[in-house]
C-alpha cells in the first residue's frame, strides 16, 4: 500500500489520464500486459534506451516493448526508411518492392524458412501456421506446452481456455523428454517455443528439442517453433544457435524494426499451399499484411541494423546481465532467483532453478510488486511480472545502474 501510495503521489498526470481511459477502455488501456497496480505510468515519448512519462519521469527501459523494442526507440535507419516510404503513399491494396525485399532478408538469414509471408502479429503468424499444418497432415490435433503463450488468442495458461474453441489442443509439459512420446499420427503439429518468454523466461533443454524433432519425424507431424520472441538470439535465430531445424518457423516483434509485424514460413513444399501455381488451396487474407511503413521498416532493419556482430553482442551482454542479476538474488534473504536466455530474462520470487511453468507455483506476488515498484521508483522500467529484453540501445553501464538499483530495491524490502 505505501509503494502504490508514493507511486500515485509522483504521477498525478499518471492517474488522470487512467482515469480517463477507463471510462472509455476496460482496464484504462488496450494491452491486457500493460496493467500494473495503481495504474501504469503513461508515455509521453521515447528515445534511444530512454522513456519518459506524462509526469516528467525518466526510465532506463529494460522493457524493450516486450522485445519488439530491439533497435531502442528511435533507429535512425528505420526512421529514414518509413520516412521515405511515406513519400511515396502508404496502403496501396496492391503488391509492391519492400515486402519482396523484406522476404529476401528473412529467406536469407533463416536457413530453415525457404518461403516466408507477412502477418500483422506473432498470434496471426501461430494461427496460420497451425491452419498450415492442419492443412498440409490432413490432422487436426496440435500440441502445445502448457502454459504456453502463443498470442492473444493462443494462451494457454489457467483461463485461456475459453480462446481455443476453434482448435484441438493437446498439452506438453515444458522440457519433459519423458512427455514427448505421447505425440501420436493422429498430431498435425507441434508449436513451441525454444525459450518460454511470457511464461517466464524458461529455457529450453536442447535434449527435449530434438526429442521433439525426432518424434516429430517419427509420427509425421510439423515442428513449428515459435520464434516470436527468440529469433533475436542469433541472425539465424534460436534454431541456428541450437542446431535444431524445424519445419515452420513465426516471427515477429523487433525484425520490423518495431513496426506492427508477424511472419510465417519454412519448408518449401509446405508453403506451396498458398501457391496456386504449385496447387496450392489455402488462402490467406490480411488487409495490412505487406503495409508499406512494415515492409520499408523490416527491410532497412535487417540490411542495416539487426547484422551478426550487433545480435551476438546483445546475447553475450544479456548472459552476462543474467549472471551479475543472479549473483544479487543468490546472496538476497529472499526466495528469488533469475532466467533467461541471452536478452531475454524474468526475475522471479521462488528460489529456483526454473524448467517449467510449474515451478512458479507459489511465487510470492506482493513481493514481485514490491521489487518492481522500487526498480521503477529508482528509474528502470521492467515488466510487472519481472520480465525484460534488452535492447541494443542499452550500454553495460545501464546494465550495471540496474544491478545496482535491484540490489538496493532488495535491500530495503528486507530491512
Ligand atoms: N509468440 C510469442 C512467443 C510471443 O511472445 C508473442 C507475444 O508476446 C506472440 C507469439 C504474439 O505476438 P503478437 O503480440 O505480435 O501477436
Amino acid at each position: 500500500v505505501a509503494a502504490h501510495g508514493r507511486y500515485a503521489s509522483k504521477r498525478p498526470r499518471s492517474a488522470e489520464l487512467h482515469e480517463r481511459a477507463r471510462t472509455v477502455m476496460p482496464g484504462g488501456s488496450t494491452r491486457s500486459v500493460l496493467d500494473m497496480q495503481p495504474f501504469p505510468f503513461r508515455v509521453a515519448s521515447a528515445h534511444g534506451a530512454r522513456l519518459t512519462d506524462v509526469d516528467g519521469h525518466e526510465y532506463v527501459d529494460f522493457l524493450g516493448d516486450y522485445s519488439a523494442g530491439l533497435l531502442g526507440h528511435d533507429p535512425g535507419p528505420v526512421e529514414a526508411a518509413v520516412t521515405d516510404a511515406l513519400r511515396h503513399g502508404w496502403s496501396y491494396g496492391g503488391v509492391h518492392t519492400d515486402e519482396v525485399r523484406f522476404a529476401e532478408a528473412v529467406v536469407e538469414r533463416f536457413p530453415s524458412i525457404e518461403q516466408v509471408r507477412f502477418t500483422n502479429s506473432g498470434t496471426e503468424a501461430n494461427l496460420m501456421a497451425i491452419q498450415l499444418a492442419r492443412h498440409h497432415t490432413g490432422r487436426d490435433r496440435v500440441v502445445v506446452m502448457d502454459r504456453a503463450y502463443h498470442g492473444g488468442l493462443l494462451y494457454f495458461g489457467h483461463g485461456g481456455e475459453a480462446l481455443l474453441a476453434p482448435f484441438e489442443f493437446d498439452r506438453l509439459r515444458y522440457n519433459d523428454v519423458g512427455g514427448v512420446s505421447a505425440i501420436d499420427d493422429g498430431v498435425a503439429a507441434v508449436l513451441v517455443e525454444p525459450m518460454m518468454g511470457a511464461a517466464g523466461c524458461i529455457a529450453a533443454d536442447p535434449v527435449f528439442l530434438r526429442a521433439l524433432r525426432d518424434r516429430c519425424d517419427e509420427v509425421g507431424a510439423l515442428l513449428v517453433f515459435d520464434e516470436v520472441m527468440t529469433s533475436r538470439m542469433s541472425t539465424g535465430g534460436a534454431q541456428q544457435r541450437l542446431g535444431i531445424t524445424p519445419d515452420l518457423t513465426t516471427l515477429g516483434k523487433y525484425l520490423a524494426g518495431g513496426m506492427t509485424f508477424g511472419a510465417f514460413g519454412g519448408r518449401a513444399d509446405v508453403m506451396a499451399a498458398f501457391d496456386p501455381e504449385r496447387g496450392g488451396s489455402m488462402t490467406h487474407g490480411g488487409t495490412f499484411n505487406n503495409n508499406v511503413v512494415t515492409m520499408a521498416a523490416g527491410a532497412a532493419a535487417m540490411r542495416e541494423l539487426l547484422d551478426e556482430a550487433t545480435l551476438e553482442s546483445l546475447f553475450e551482454r544479456g548472459e552476462r546481465f543474467r549472471a551479475a542479476i543472479a549473483d544479487v538474488l543468490d546472496a538476497a534473504p529472499l526466495p528469488m532467483c533469475v532466467s533467461g536466455y541471452g536478452s531475454l530474462l524474468t526475475i522471479h520470487t521462488v528460489p529456483g532453478p526454473v524448467t517449467s511453468p510449474d515451478d512458479l507455483d507459489g511465487g510470492d506476488a506482493a513481493l514481485k510488486e514490491l521489487v518492481v515498484h522500487g526498480l521503477i521508483d529508482r528509474g528502470f522500467y521492467l515488466a510487472p511480472r519481472g520480465y525484460m529484453a534488452l535492447s541494443a540501445a542499452i550500454t553495460d553501464d545501464d546494465c550495471t545502474a540496474f544491478v545496482a538499483a535491484l540490489s538496493a530495491s532488495i535491500d530495503a524490502i528486507a530491512s
